[in-house]
């Protein structure tokens, strides 16, 4: 049996509290109209916005508001066996299931007629990857002066060895019993994603929950920090 958790410490040394170390950069890329660069843990990832921008072709307009379209890929180099480059199914639902989220806190009815393009592009995964994606979207989306209800923020808990354990490392995720990732709104606590891989009883789940959301809700910080940063300088 593998041992994931000794003396109540994880094998990175985190307690189960514990996320991962984290870094945010907003308004890297110079052509996009939004951009952040987010590392976390082992993770590096870059999201672009474009938009709002007319939708072409005009047939998938929507009259009466923008069409979010994120497009979530990762690098072939970015994981240890190399991936086939291009879309698959694992990519078109972290796209899909991005965009939703996405979607529910951008004042969409504002911009008719249009599309928002985010694209998130994983240039090193290691675990949570959908997590860091949203929450570097999120940012980008803010830079890029997309109105929104309020700036979302991704983050998973799980369970490993039989404990509720915030921010999964990779070992953990393949080892472990159960991965939790969530987005949320964090002033409402509105969740915006939810999906959930292994199983947890209802208490454990409650447990993982209200982990994830107090996870959620430290990364909105610094979020908001790194917004801060490139525009107060
Ligand atoms: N992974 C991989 N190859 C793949 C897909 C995933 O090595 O083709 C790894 C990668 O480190 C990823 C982790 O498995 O972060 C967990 O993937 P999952 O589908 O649970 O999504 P994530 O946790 O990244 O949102």
């Amino acid at each position: 049996m593998s041992e994931l958790i000794k003396d109540g410490l994880r094998i990175d040394g985190r307690k189960p509290d514990e996320l991962r170390p984290i870094k945010i950069e907003a308004g890297v890329l110079y052509r996009a109209d939004g951009s952040c660069y987010l590392e976390w843990g082992g993770n590096k990832v870059l999201a672009a916005v474009y938009g709002p921008r007319e939708a072409i072709p005009r047939h998938i307009q929507d009259p009466t508001k923008a069409l979010v379209n994120a497009r979530y890929n990762m690098a072939s180099f970015s994981v240890k066996e190399r991936k086939r480059p291009g879309p698959d199914r694992r990519s078109t639902e972290i796209s899909k299931v991005t965009s939703e989220a996405l979607e529910n806190v951008i004042f969409t009815e504002l911009f008719p007629r249009t599309t928002i393009d985010v694209n998130i592009e994983v240039l090193d995964a290691e675990a949570g990857t959908r997590c860091a994606g949203i929450t570097a979207a999120a940012v980008a989306l803010a830079d890029a002066g997309i109105p929104m209800r309020d700036i979302p923020v991704a983050c998973a808990a799980g369970k490993v060895d039989g404990v509720v354990v915030l921010d999964l490392s990779a070992e953990e995720d393949q080892q472990g019993d159960a991965d939790l990732p969530i987005a949320i709104s964090p002033r409402s606590e509105e969740i915006l994603l939810l999906q959930m891989d292994g199983h947890l009883t209802y208490k454990e789940f409650e447990e993982a929950l209200e982990l994830a959301l107090k996870g959620a809700k430290y990364v909105s910080k610094l979020q908001k920090e790194a917004l801060m940063k490139k525009y107060k300088g």
